[in-house]
């Protein structure tokens, strides 16, 4: 019997995993693919280099059996290291069971392996193909042939589009139904830069932590590579005083980082180099609906909801997608229901994440400055154990668990008014008032 087919636009870290899942389903999978094949061309510098996986990306790897492969290329990152500006750290740990850490992993190793293993499982990907348009009453879409610069149309029966931020296949939805689409775009960007392993190939930093630099209006943070090298990357207005726009030259670039990050200028020796080569990142929240046209088109993943990169769940969100528009296809509802089905379930969870990382932002780059942020870290912690599953850090839920991202903020909302309530006046945890906190918890939550 002829296999049903399915397009998919864009070969990336949701395409990929989604096109296993779909062939292992018995469809004849084919995703256009805008950029080179990553596996024979070099990954370009100073985007996003190495990603942070947590719970919910690792659940999806594990249902199509790869966490064993990708487990020998990550690095754990059990909590997270600040560094203030006389150069002192101090250390909070993320959970507190062994399982309770996030990992550092490579985005283009990642792709990569996905890639092979979609390929072994039928999966045909074109590269070089940049969807320009979808024509939904010809059932076509037109593609740009990025080597040739020719346009050409080709057919398709569903398609998929997982073709990231700045989606065709979403502004081709949006045309087609009249729907909205705000693009919220962040008044921050982002630089990444790189620390070169010691002599001996030595981390030069602590490797199995997320090192966060916060000075209040900005952030610096660092994740380690497998091969000794860290990624940093540097959030900063884009205009303003103390901006990108402001450090246009060398000799502004070493004199912000003298005042704010003394400390890294022995690991970068060659930092004005570095900064002023390589590209300024944007960053946006992408909030649309719908996600799908009748049975014959669907956005999934960063082209369906784009989030800022503050909780680490952008990649991790995707492929909870993933795995959610996999359990929705599970019946015998024909395509257009289920991708009724998938929006119904996610676009709580992606409103929910889209919220909760603008403000884990202002968490990173200010709020763990504050005294109080080490002892209510230390009270959920406490809490935790003695009301679990009542309560839970929200850092936890989204991280480490895989309640649906709604209930975390719903959940996280009122935790905080009850860790406020519990730490006014109180410097340390053993002189918090536990009945206070019990019937707290045994009313709101
Ligand atoms: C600085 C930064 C740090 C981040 N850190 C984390 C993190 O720690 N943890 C985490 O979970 N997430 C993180 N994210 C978010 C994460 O990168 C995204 O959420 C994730 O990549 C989304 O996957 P996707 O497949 O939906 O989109 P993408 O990864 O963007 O993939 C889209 C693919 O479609 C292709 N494409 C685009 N347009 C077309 C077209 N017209 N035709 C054909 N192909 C096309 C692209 O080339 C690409 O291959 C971060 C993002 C940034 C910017």
């Amino acid at each position: 019997m002829e296999k049903k087919a399915i397009t998919l636009i864009g070969a990336g870290l949701a395409g990929s995993l989604l096109g296993i899942f779909l062939a292992r389903k018995g469809y004849a999978v084919t995703i256009y693919e805008r950029r080179p094949d990553m596996r024979k061309t070099a990954i370009s510098a100073g985007r996003s280099i190495n990603l942070a996986l947590a719970n919910r990306g690792i659940a999806a790897l594990e249902e199509i059996g790869l966490m064993d492969e990708i487990r020998k290329v990550l690095l754990p990152m059990a909590g997270r290291m600040l560094h203030d500006e006389a150069g002192n750290t101090q250390y909070f740990s993320y959970g507190q069971r062994p399982e309770e850490v996030i990992y550092s992993v490579s985005r283009g190793g990642l792709n990569c392996v996905l890639m092979d293993l979609a390929e072994r499982e039928g999966v045909t990907i074109e590269f070089g193909r940049n969807c320009r348009d979808v024509d939904f009453s010809a059932r076509t879409v037109s593609l740009l042939d990025e080597t040739t610069q020719t346009l050409r149309d080709v057919g398709f029966d569903t398609l998929i589009g997982t073709d990231g931020s700045a989606s065709a296949v979403r502004a081709a939805i949006q045309r087609e139904t009249n729907g909205s689409c705000r693009e919220e775009p962040l008044s921050h960007g982002y630089k990444e830069l790189c620390i070169q392993p010691g002599p001996n190939g030595e981390f030069r930093l602590e490797k199995n932590a997320l090192h966060i630099w916060p000075r209040g209006e900005f952030m610096l943070i660092a994740l380690p590579n497998p091969d000794g090298t860290f990624t940093l990357t540097l959030f900063l207005p884009n205009e303003g005083p103390e901006s990108f726009a402001s450090l246009g030259s060398a000799e502004a670039v070493r004199a912000f980082f003298e005042k704010y990050f003394a400390d890294t200028l022995p690991l970068l020796p060659d930092l004005e180099l570095q900064f002023l080569g390589n590209p300024l990142g944007h960053l946006a929240t992408v909030r649309s609906e719908p996600w799908h046209y009748r049975d014959l088109a669907l956005v999934l993943g960063d082209a369906a909801h784009a989030i800022v990169p503050f909780h680490g769940q952008g990649m991790n969100c995707a492929f909870e997608d993933v795995s959610a528009l996999n359990e929705c296809q599970n019946g015998e509802a024909g395509w257009e229901a289920v991708f009724e089905q998938f929006f119904a379930l996610r676009k709580p969870n992606a409103e929910a994440i889209a919220d909760m990382a603008l403000e884990n932002y202002v968490e990173m780059r200010a709020t763990v400055r504050d005294p109080k942020f080490g002892l209510k870290k230390q009270l959920s912690f406490e809490l935790e154990n003695r009301h679990s599953p009542r309560f839970i850090p929200r850092y936890s839920m989204v991280m480490f668990h895989r309640l649906p991202y709604a209930e975390a903020r719903r959940r996280g909302a009122i935790q905080e008014e009850i860790l406020n309530v519990l730490v006014e006046g109180v410097d340390t945890v053993e002189r918090v008032d536990f009945a206070l906190a019990e019937s707290l918890i045994g009313e709101r939550l």
